[in-house]
């Protein structure tokens, strides 16, 4: 039985829980589909997290806002 384990990669100096990793989205840059997602809460604690996505393969790291 495997259990997939939240992973912790290295985000401009700041570490995150990534909580989502999807083979249905495609890196922007190197058209590879090893995308992880996380969301982050941006200053204003009252307005939504942003969620970023950060490619595997390439590094390739963007964000998109709700
Ligand atoms: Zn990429």
């Amino acid at each position: 039985m495997e259990k997939k384990k939240l992973k912790t990669v290295e985000i401009v100096n700041e570490n995150v829980e990534l909580d989502e990793e999807y083979e249905d989205i495609q890196c922007p840059r190197c058209k590879e589909m090893k995308v992880v997602s996380w969301a982050q809460q941006t200053r204003a604690s009252d307005e939504p997290p942003t969620r970023f996505y950060k490619c595997m393969k390439c590094g390739y790291t963007w964000r998109e806002y709700s």
